[in-house]
């Protein structure tokens, strides 16, 4: 079965071409544009959309074109219907409801954040794993029981993504920050104290926002240093805590975040303690894709039948602990 996925949540926009053969996936083709804003600013969601409408064809036929295969050859359309930001989000469900329309093929609405764990199982082979979402939209521990992801702790204000942003945007750099901000955290290893809030198992990062600004005059290097090893030993005391409670033999980080590397070292030294494996999704999918999209879509056409017209709406809010699972 091939599907077509798009992806339009928030700064990207991306569709994707993947084949299911049994459980077996295969990405066919994942083409991608990225709205960056100005140095120092936020996604502005008017000129995000704006992005998307002036890339959607060409990203489109890219994504076809690579994949070697037409409109025609697709058993399954899906995109993401949220969480995201609206503007986006109805750019994404235009195209797709468009397309499914004109050419009769069956239309999967899907939640973003099951496909940044759909596609990180698929990837990377975990079976039943605790799950470390760390995106730009999600800050979340998960465990599937009972036909729904449950969650096991999250951020109460910000998330990850947004905390390394605004910080890089604060000293003027281009967002997203989160890789430049590792590269600088690389060459310094002299520890400012933070504020540390880990609250229950859910974490708080806007006070260790405010105060990271307030020591870039001790320098910048310092600083995006003591701002990582900050906040990733809030979410590793908060993952150890849910793996110690869950029991769970595996780990798995998904999401943008899940790019850096000095997180990942520090989760492995939990898993070996935990005697759990550890997974971290690949790099090239850790960041929002068409092909996270489509693969959900895969999973659901496969116990389900696609929805009708009218029901291909947006959810700007759409939390995944209130999906149920059906497959
Ligand atoms: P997503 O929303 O899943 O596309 O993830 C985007 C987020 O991942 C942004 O907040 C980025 O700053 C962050 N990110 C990307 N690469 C890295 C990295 N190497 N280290 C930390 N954060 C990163
Ligand atoms: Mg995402």
């Amino acid at each position: 079965m091939i599907c077509l996925g798009v992806e339009s949540t928030a700064h990207t926009f991306s569709c994707a071409v993947l084949n299911k053969n049994g459980k077996r996936g295969e990405i066919l083709s994942d083409v991608r544009k990225i709205y960056g804003p100005p140095k120092g600013e936020g996604i502005h969601p008017r000129e995000a959309s704006r992005h998307h409408v002036e890339n959607g064809s060409t990203v489109l036929v890219e994504a076809l074109q690579k994949a070697k295969i037409s409109v025609t050859d697709l058993d399954i359309i899906s995109y993401a219907a949220g969480p995201g930001l609206g503007p986006c989000l109805r750019v994404g469900a235009v195209v797709s409801r468009a397309l499914a329309s004109y050419y009769k093929i069956p239309i999967f609405p899907v939640n973003h954040a099951l496909g940044h764990i759909e596609l990180g199982k698929m990837l990377t082979g975990a079976k039943n794993p605790l799950v470390l979402l760390v995106s730009g939209g999600h800050t979340m521990l998960l465990a599937f029981l009972g036909k729904k992801w449950r969650v096991f702790g999250e951020t109460l204000d910000i998330t990850l993504g947004q905390l390394l942003d605004q910080f890089g945007r604060s000293i003027g750099f281009a967002s997203p920050c989160g890789k430049k901000i590792e590269e600088l955290a690389e060459k310094k290893s002299n520890y400012i104290p933070l504020p540390y809030s880990v609250q229950g198992n859910d974490v708080s990062f806007s006070g260790l926002l405010s105060a990271t600004k307030n020591i870039v005059n001790e320098g910048v290097e310092d600083a995006c240093y003591s701002l990582q090893e900050t906040a990733f030993a809030m979410i590793c005391e908060a993952t150890e805590r849910a793996l110690a409670f869950t029991k769970k033999k595996e780990l798995m980080i998904v999401g943008g975040v899940a790019a850096n590397k000095r997180l990942s070292t520090m989760l492995q030294s939990i898993c070996k303690r935990q005697k759990c494996k550890f997974f971290v999704v690949p790099q090239k999918f850790a960041g929002d894709c068409g092909s996270q999209i489509a693969w959900q879509g895969l999973l659901e056409a496969s116990v389900k039948k696609g929805t009708s017209l009218e029901n291909t709406f947006v959810k700007q809010s759409w939390r995944l602990d209130t999906v149920e699972i059906p497959y």
